[in-house]
């Protein structure tokens, strides 16, 4: 059975450990560093990504994470966590830890759209389209060489991609109860997709 972390510092860490334990996952929240050694892999949650790295920086979490990422831990950031991942912002704030390949801008949908959810084909998931929820989402302006776009929305822009064992979606999948997409990052993380 594989033992998929929760980054329970801020945000709705409570969702996505729900998700996992309903799919057969052990999902322990993770609140210190030292945590980050008995697990298989690692969700970062929606949230307010500026409270979440202010907050990681303070426990120590920034060189933690980013050495689990380059000794091949898998990871994956909804949204807020989207955010965290990034190399790079468009906005000043928060200074992400920088170990995915993406250009992400923060709150992209503006006021008027805030929230939206729409159905989406995404690579590596079977069956109906996926029912995306957003909630005050960034969006992925550009990908390096190494990422893979997984979803997109209708005018181009990627919403979920992949590289090598990292992952990051603008929307939530844990907002909803199909559980499709952490049974993809369980695989992900098991080495199996
Ligand atoms: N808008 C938030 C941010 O910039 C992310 C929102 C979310 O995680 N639902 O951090």
């Amino acid at each position: 059975m594989s033992r998929i972390g929760v980054l329970a510092i801020q945000g709705d860490f409570l969702e996505h450990r729900q998700v996992l334990e309903r799919i057969g996952t052990e999902a322990p929240e993770v609140r210190k560093p030292k945590q980050l050694d008995g697990i298989d892999g690692l969700i970062i949650p929606g949230g307010e990504s500026t409270t979440i790295v202010q907050l990681m920086d303070i426990y120590g979490f920034r060189e933690a994470i980013r050495e689990k990422a380059h000794s091949g831990m898998p990871i994956w950031g909804t949204c807020a966590g989207m955010i965290v991942l990034a190399n790079k912002l468009t906005d000043h704030r928060p200074d992400p830890i920088k170990v995915m390949d993406i250009e992400v801008s923060r709150n992209a949908f503006g006021r008027q759209v805030d929230s939206f959810e729409i159905d989406l084909d995404i690579k590596g998931i079977e069956g109906p389209r996926f029912h995306a929820v957003f909630i005050r989402a960034p969006v992925v302006n550009k990908i390096g060489k190494a990422v893979k776009v997984l979803a997109l929305l209708e005018d181009g822009r990627p919403v979920a991609v992949r590289q090598g064992k990292l992952l990051a979606t603008a929307f939530h999948p844990e907002l909803t109860n199909d559980a499709r997409f952490h049974e993809l990052f369980v695989r992900v993380a098991k080495g199996s997709a």
